[in-house]
């Protein structure tokens, strides 16, 4: 008797034709159904949200997502942020909340293996999960790994694996505490689970930009792609390494993050994970607010721009929609940028434009004056 149950998930067979088998079948199957299935505006909310052969990559990774948000509404006072931010917060024993967060990498679609060690592999797996915490201003804790990979893999793979995991843990002072493994034929994918805390009150969410805020972006952003281009590319040169290194062993912004939490400086937050354009719209759409970002301001390295010279690229687009920077991205009230700088030196730390409402839309300014809308145009895992 619930809701989630749709008809077509009972009947795929009647998918091309739903509308005949449904006439004959509704009033029978009804009693499947929460209330309503059996009149005809409910039978147009069901057909249409069937979803029956739609395949994920029709929604992609962010539509998908908003489908099994429905599934998982009912609030539930141990939760303070479910679905939507960069981790779950939660109710903890003490006095700090709980933060709780996995991330998945996957070999073919996130990593080559040809391209990446296992060393900076498990660096980077765990360095993606700290990312989150940092966005939140947490402090990490305990992470637990999950493997699964060909049972030809050498252990001399998993002993590099497991050193690099062990020695990011170190670094921001979380502990690897289990995990669980298995087999899977022909590819490796590892999982990681971490847990952190953050004081109540304190944490960054994605939800508290208010018009008028200033947007502020810690780094430069494009380093990973143009690294990841290169690489592909096969193009190895010293003049690079920074662009290498910020793709293969990017680090977490967890100092800065905590900053922000302790001294208030932020409305909202997010880690660059899947591009400026991207996280900024997450942002956009916690907080229902519009943005106006001046391109100019959109910290680029000059050994990016040197790359894209290179390879005849635009930087800009890999800042926008490259992703994988993990630098942070968040908002504060105009009269706080001052602090900023100071707060986070030696940190470099860009304002790249401003908060507006929600009806003034997501928009970059170029130096010529031109305006485009920002599209949400980062990592889609599935689109
Ligand atoms: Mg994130």
């Amino acid at each position: 008797m619930s809701s989630l149950i749709k008809p077509g998930e009972l009947f795929p067979f009647c998918c091309k034709r739903p509308s005949l088998l449904f006439t004959k079948l509704h009033k029978r199957m009804g009693y499947f159904f929460d209330d309503g299935f059996a009149c005809p505006e409910s039978f147009a909310v069901y057909h249409k949200s069937w979803g029956i052969r739609m395949k994920v990559s029709e929604i992609g990774e962010f539509g998908l997502i908003e489908r099994l948000r429905q599934h998982l509404q009912e609030p539930d006072p141990r939760v303070v942020v479910g679905m939507g931010d960069d981790v779950a917060v939660l109710e903890g024993p003490g006095e700090m909340l709980l933060l709780a967060t996995c991330d998945i990498q996957v070999e073919g679609v996130h990593f080559l293996p040809r391209l990446i060690t296992p060393y900076q592999l498990g660096r980077k797996a765990l360095a993606i999960n700290l990312s989150d915490i940092a966005a939140m201003g947490g402090i990490p804790d305990f992470a637990l790994i999950s493997l699964a990979f060909p049972s030809d893999t050498e252990v001399k793979f998993m002993d590099e694996l497991y050193r690099g995991l062990k020695d990011e843990a170190d670094e921001a002072g979380a502990k690897i505490v289990g995990g669980n493994m298995a087999r899977l034929p022909e590819r490796l994918a590892i999982d990681v689970f971490l847990l952190g805390r953050v004081e109540r009150g304190k944490a960054l969410l994605r939800s508290g930009a208010r018009p008028g805020d200033l947007i502020v972006v810690t780094g430069h952003l494009g380093d990973s792609a143009a690294g990841l281009s290169l690489l592909l590319k096969e193009v190895r040169e010293d003049r690079f390494a920074p662009l290498y290194k910020a793709h293969l062993t990017p680090k977490a912004r967890l100092r800065e993050g905590r900053i922000l939490a302790l001294k208030g400086l932020a409305t909202a937050a997010i880690d660059v994970s899947d591009g400026l354009a991207q996280d900024l719209g997450h942002i956009c759409d916690e907080s229902k607010v519009g943005v106006r970002i001046w391109a100019e301001r959109i910290p680029l390295s000059p050994q990016a721009r040197e790359a894209a010279a290179l390879l005849g690229e635009n930087p800009l687009k890999w800042a926008l929609a490259g992703g994988e920077d993990y630098q942070l991205l968040f908002t504060t009230p105009p009269k706080r940028a001052d602090d900023i700088s100071e707060a986070l030196s030696p940190t470099k730390v860009s304002i790249i434009g401003e908060v507006v409402g929600q009806s003034q839309g997501r928009v970059i300014i170029f130096p010529d004056g031109t305006e485009r809308e920002l599209k949400p145009e980062g990592w889609d895992h599935f689109g």
